[in-house]
């Protein structure tokens, strides 16, 4: 395995570092403050991103798709600079559906998508259903062209100001089903939910009552009408090859994963190496700080229980980032062990963070408890980590299932 970035992957890494400096960095300690992005605010920091080529439209897409670490790169800086706007264009990611989807909603939402300016969200999460999402509620019943969606979604990332939805929910016999929702073509109620940490990060819970998707917005027939057509080609060149696809290892894994399964092995290798970029910001505070502040006549550099905490930050660190960064390669290559290798990453990644960032306050004493230093929310933010995507418990249960086979599971 090799670890080593390309040059071109440092030279994305050091203009993306440049642009969070300039464009994000200044945004942050008004926006935490403040509380969750409003609308305008959160197309504000998208539209950003789009001058460093990152949003979802085919362009941005198959520029970052043609390398898989850039992915990974982008999570770990951002979140090393402000989680909430990593969230934010994180959970985009079912807006780049429109690329594939019927033609009138792409000839609707094209234009929006091309400057940055369509936010999406992924609700799967239900008040009674969160680490155990196969007891979900919420029903999708088909009647003539359109699907009847019913059900409460929770803890939704970008809820309050998405403009579609790709939801999970389960059809008239059970099955799972995923639905592009489009808010303002099938209307649903939303409110917001307030955190511990990522506090500009808008998050909330659905509501859908008797709401009406057009049939056509079912994903998965949006993309089986993606392969056969030409529409895939368009997207990803005319070299694009759909036979190769089919043999791919990727076409393995959708033959071996649940299609939830899959965007959850990208979304906790994404965390692992968010995870990291926190643990990172906190462990360069500490050190330029142990190098400034002198007690007993002596930088708190030169202590060796102060080296001691740099030590285990650096290994942590360096380890989380090492785990996202294999996890994401397993995944982007359609290898079925991304399931248990982003599990693994995710779990220890995040638990790690908090860790970090624990030690990060100890190292600079009060004033790294005080609001005016940003130890704090590095404490806060990595604490948000070890929930969402599965709790760190049900990471170490998914790799206790992967390792032992499916009769050994303890979560089904
Ligand atoms: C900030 C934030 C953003 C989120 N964003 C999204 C989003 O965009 N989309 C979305 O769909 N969801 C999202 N979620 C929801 C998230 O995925 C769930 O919160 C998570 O899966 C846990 O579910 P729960 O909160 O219902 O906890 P529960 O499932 O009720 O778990 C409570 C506790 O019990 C433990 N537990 C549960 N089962 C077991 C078991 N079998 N063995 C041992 N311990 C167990 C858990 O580990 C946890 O410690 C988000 C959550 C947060 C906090």
């Amino acid at each position: 395995m090799d670890f080593s970035f390309s040059d071109s992957q440092k030279m994305f890494r050091e203009s993306l570092r440049e642009f969070l400096e300039k464009e994000i960095a200044p945004l942050v300690d008004e926006q935490e403050k403040k509380g969750p992005m409003n609308k305008e605010e959160a197309l504000e920091v998208l539209r950003r991103f789009r001058k460093i080529g990152v949003g979802f439209d085919v362009e941005s897409m198959s520029e970052m798709g043609s390398d898989p670490l850039a992915i990974g790169i982008l999570a770990e800086e951002t979140f090393r600079v402000w989680p909430a706007a990593a969230g934010l264009v994180g959970l985009t990611f079912p807006a780049a559906l429109v690329n594939i989807a019927p033609e009138d909603m792409r000839d609707r939402l094209l234009p929006k998508l091309e400057r940055n300016e369509l936010i999406g969200c992924y609700a799967i999460t239900e008040p009674e259903a969160g680490s155990d999402n196969q007891t979900m509620r919420t029903t999708a019943v088909l009647d003539g062209d359109f699907y009847v969606v019913n059900g409460t979604k929770t803890w939704i990332t970008n809820a309050p100001v998405a403009d579609l939805c790709l939801l999970v929910a389960k059809d008239e016999r059970g099955g799972r089903i995923f639905l592009l929702v489009e808010r303002e073509q099938s209307p649903y109620e939303v409110s917001d939910l307030h955190k511990l940490g990522w506090k500009a990060a808008p998050t909330g819970e659905i509501y859908f009552e008797d709401c009406r998707v057009p049939r056509q917005n079912n994903v998965m027939d949006m993309v089986a009408s993606a392969m056969t057509g030409s529409r895939l080609k368009e997207i990803m060149g005319e070299d694009f090859d759909p036979a190769r696809l089919a043999n791919s290892r990727f076409a393995k894994m959708l033959g071996s994963m649940a299609p939830e399964n899959i965007i959850f092995a990208f979304l906790r290798s994404g965390m692992a190496l968010a995870a990291a970029g926190i643990s990172q910001a906190a462990l360069d505070a500490s050190i330029t700080f142990v190098k400034e502040r002198s007690q007993f006549g002596k930088p708190l550099g030169r202590m060796q229980l102060i080296q001691e905490k740099l030590y285990n930050m650096k290994a942590l660190t360096v380890t989380s980032r090492l785990l996202g960064y294999w996890a994401l390669q397993l995944a982007m290559s359609g290898d079925p062990e991304a399931r248990m290798a982003s599990s693994l990453a995710k779990g220890y990644a995040c638990e790690a963070a908090v860790q970090v960032a624990s030690d990060a306050i100890q190292v600079h004493g009060g004033i790294g408890l005080s609001d005016e230093y940003p130890l704090e929310r590095y404490f806060r933010d990595a604490r948000m980590l070890t929930i969402p995507d599965g709790t760190t418990e049900i990471q170490k249960l998914v790799v206790g299932r992967e390792l032992l086979g499916k009769g050994f599971s303890a979560y089904a």
